[in-house]
């Protein structure tokens, strides 16, 4: 870590943590987490500072508060409105937008911060008409029908919405497919419309992110993000100028293939090299 990046980290207005393979990584027997090292002390550390944070993952196949409870049982001082996932910045993004009823291919977890925004959901394959948005996150139930009903419903004039939009992401023992990716490209191959990335790195995230800090948006250039995966937390930070501080212990291994917008300005094997800089 260079001079310059440990002043930038002095400097920090607020940090943004990515959940898997960053800060804890899925365990399939708990169905929870395990902390990755220094984590847990990390989080504790800006806590007493009072330098704000919020762990923002793109998995949206539970909701907010359900994460935030098994972060919490893992260890980690992340209360519920710390906690942030792509269906939080999209009930953010609909509202803004005069959105008021979407059709969400995911599952109750999914769907939960729209209901808590006071937005129609539609279930997958659902008949409706009125469909504004259609949005696609984690639905390992996805069948013929809902492909069906979200076409019809994007034929129609609906916005196409997503809550991520990678083919993987790291699980413990390895990488897993993103399901919204897959069914992504099957809607962009029937309707030719791009799906609008309201989780990570979508602009929607970053400024949900900034609001629940308390931050203005002029804090972005001081912000932190904290990730493992190039194409989500590097090209967040680096898209609007704040930090990027990669982690080796998920997705990215090695950085020198990365195009420049997905690179970190650090590449670190563990938190602790950060944990020293912001107790400095
Ligand atoms: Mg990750």
């Amino acid at each position: 870590m260079t001079p310059e990046i440990a002043a930038r980290l002095r400097d920090a207005s607020g940090l943004v943590f990515d959940m898997d393979g960053t800060i804890a990584l899925g365990d399939a027997a708990s169905g929870g987490h395990k902390p990755l090292p220094h984590a847990i002390a990390l989080l504790e550390l800006l806590e007493r500072k009072g330098i704000p944070f919020v762990v923002f993952t793109n998995g949206s196949a539970k909701s907010p508060a359900t994460y935030a409870a098994s972060l919490r049982k893992a260890g980690f001082p992340v209360p519920d409105e710390r906690m942030l996932t792509p269906s939080a910045s999209a009930a953010r993004w609909y509202v803004r937008e005069g959105i008021g009823k979407v059709r969400v291919l995911g599952n109750d977890g999914t769907a939960a911060p729209l209901r808590d925004a006071g937005i129609e959901v539609v279930g997958p394959s659902e008949p409706a008409t009125g469909v504004e948005a259609v949005f696609t996150g984690w639905h390992r139930d996805f069948v013929f029908a809902d492909l069906e009903a979200a076409c019809e419903s994007l034929w129609s004039g609906a916005h196409f919405t997503t809550a991520s939009h990678v083919p993987f992401f790291a699980a413990e023992g390895g990488r897993a497919i993103g399901a919204s990716y897959a069914i992504n490209v099957m809607l962009s191959a029937l309707t030719g419309k791009r799906p609008r990335i309201l989780g990570k790195p979508g602009r929607a995230a970053i400024d949900t992110a900034l609001a629940t800090m308390g931050l203005p948006r002029s804090a972005v250039k001081n912000l932190v993000v904290v990730g493992d995966d190039p194409a989500l937390e590097m090209r967040l930070a680096n898209s609007v100028g704040a930090l990027a501080i990669g982690v080796s212990t998920g997705m990215m291994k090695e950085v020198d293939c990365l195009p420049p917008r997905d690179r970190p300005a650090a590449l670190l094997s563990s938190l602790e090299p950060l944990l020293e800089a912001m107790s400095a």
